[in-house]
Order: C-alpha cells, then structure tokens, then sequence
C-alpha cells in the first residue's frame, strides 16, 4: 500500500503517529521546527522498529523499509503539494494550530486533521477554505500501544470526510469513535476531570502520588491511575487542556495551583524525568 502521510509536530504524538503511519505503509513526512527534536523523533522511531525486530515482530528488511519511509521536513514549505492526510500535533494552543493549519491546507491534502485534544474543530476550522475536508484525528499515547482513535467531526465536516478517516484507522489497526464537536470530546473531558481532581487531593494530602493511584488502579481496576498517567501524558500538556475546559465549561476544570507550580518549575512528569513520580531513562523510580 502507499500514500503520502504528512505529520506535522514531532513531539510525543507526533513521532508515535508517523511510527504508525510508516508502518502501515504510508510514505511519512515529519515536519518540526526544532532540529533537535526532530532529529532525536527519527531516531526514536528506529528505534521502536529496532526493538520490534529484536522481538520477533518484523524482519530487520521490514524496519529498514519502514525507517526508509520516514523524512524529516523543516517546515510545510517543503511538503510538496496532494499528500493523502496531513495531521497536525503541534503544541495544545489555539493561534499556533490555526497558523499550521492554514499553511497545512495549502499543501492541498485530501484530509487535513488535528491530534488536538481539547480545542473544538469548529474554532481550528476559522479561517479555513475547506473546512469540509476538516476534523479531528485523536490519537493515544504511546500511539502504537493504544487501540482508540477518536475521531471529531465538526459542524463543517462532510460526511465522505468522516467516512475516510474511519477508513484510515482502520488501515492503520485503530478502532474508531465517532464524537461531536464539544470541547473535550468524550475522552478528554472524562480523564482530565479525574486528573485534576487527584492534583487537588495529593495538594490536600489526602494520600501519596502512588496510594492515589493504587486506589483507582486496584479499585476501579484503571490500568493506570490519573497521576502517572498525568506524568505520561505531560504536566504541561494536561494544564493546557485543562485550560482550554475552563474556558468552556467554568471552575469545574480550573487548574489547580499544585499544577501549575509544577509546570512553572520545570516538572512535566515522564519527559522531564520529575512530576509525581521520578523518572530514569523513561522509567518510574
Ligand atoms: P509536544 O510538545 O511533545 O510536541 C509538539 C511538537 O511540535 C514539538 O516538537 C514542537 O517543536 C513542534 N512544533 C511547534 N510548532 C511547530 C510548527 N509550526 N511546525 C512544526 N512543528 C512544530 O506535544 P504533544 O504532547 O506531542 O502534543 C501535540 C498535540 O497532541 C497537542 O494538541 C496535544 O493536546 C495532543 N495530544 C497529546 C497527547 C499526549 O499524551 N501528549 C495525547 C493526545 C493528544
């Protein structure tokens, strides 16, 4: 199979997405900005392959084949015009998604989508001249461990562009839901409320990082609890979510100040080796 996949963003979605992308026979192009992430994205995904084969899961042929379809782009401006999808998972704000995406329509994909989390479709569709062609693509992380793909449709969306994107995750093995256009879709909205609510208990000393999270994981039978999963996902990340809630639905989701300390000094969980947990070559301590 082929294709052109365009992924925009090489942070923590963005390489998983490319990774499965590429693996699903897509021919990925990954544009960031920074050098260095990018750099470090693509090693990244080699190494996934690397390991896949390591256990048995692909031949060394294929990963050298898969890495081989991955290229790094500094910019949009290189991306030649017609790719099949473009995603955009660049950082959760309004003005620099709406920039990409406007420089992203340009490239004339047959569906253009965000990884946002919590930004509805509607306000990343301003501005737009195709907003028909548009919606949200809602993958998990770690991209290739995670089954879900939320897919959000916007008031502008068409019907064939729903229909395709349900037809593109299941080329690339996710399982879809189809959600309207709310702030916070269906996933977001849920997890973040239980996210929060953990930040204000730890502040109130209702119990340890790692009691807390026992609690959900031994007692509702979570995979895992709301803290580490805050870790993985990124401190900042979340506060950016949580944010973008407030402003739609009130107080409920007001960040609370145990966060956004944290993220002031530098404590982003997993990918800054401290949150509620440290962390050692990617590893809770
Ligand atoms: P991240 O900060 O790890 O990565 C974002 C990347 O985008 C960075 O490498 C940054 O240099 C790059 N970037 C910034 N401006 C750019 C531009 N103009 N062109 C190209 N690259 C640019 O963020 P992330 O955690 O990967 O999140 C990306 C998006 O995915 C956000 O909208 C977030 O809400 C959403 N999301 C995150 C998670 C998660 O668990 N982290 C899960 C689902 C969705």
């Amino acid at each position: 199979m082929s294709g052109r996949f365009v992924v925009v963003g090489a942070g923590t979605m963005g390489l998983g997405i490319a990774y499965v992308a590429a693996g699903a026979g897509y021919a990925v192009e990954l544009v960031e900005v920074d050098p260095e992430r990018g750099a470090g994205a693509v090693r990244r995904v080699g190494e996934l392959w690397e390991r896949g084969v390591q256990r048995g899961k692909l031949t060394a042929e294929q990963a050298t084949a898969n890495r081989e379809r991955v290229t790094l782009r500094a910019g949009l401006a290189e991306v030649a015009e017609g790719p099949d999808v473009i995603v955009e998972a660049v950082p959760e704000r309004l003005d620099l998604k709406r920039s990409v995406l406007r420089e992203a329509e340009a490239r004339r994909p047959a569906l253009l989508s965000s990884n946002t989390s919590s930004i509805p479709i509607a306000e990343l569709a301003d501005g737009l001249d195709r907003p028909a062609d548009f919606l949200g693509l809602h993958f998990f992380n770690p991209v290739w461990a995670m089954a879900l793909l939320e897919i959000v449709v916007g008031p502008a969306t068409a019907a064939g562009t729903t229909e395709a994107a349900v037809a593109l995750a299941g080329r690339l093995g996710k399982d879809p839901v189809v959600v309207r256009d709310m702030p916070g879709f269906a996933t977001s909205r849920l997890g973040v409320t239980l996210g929060l609510e953990a930040i204000r208990m730890v502040a109130d000393g209702v119990a340890a990082p790692a009691d807390i999270d026992k609690a959900m994981v031994l007692g509702y039978r979570h995979p895992v609890g709301p803290l580490e999963l805050t870790d993985l996902v990124g401190l900042d990340v979340r506060l950016d979510i949580a944010r973008t809630l407030q402003a739609a639905y009130g107080d409920r989701f007001a960040p609370p100040p145990l966060l956004v300390e944290m993220v002031a000094a530098g404590k982003l969980g997993k990918k800054s080796g401290q949150g509620f947990y440290t962390w050692k070559g990617g590893v809770k301590q």
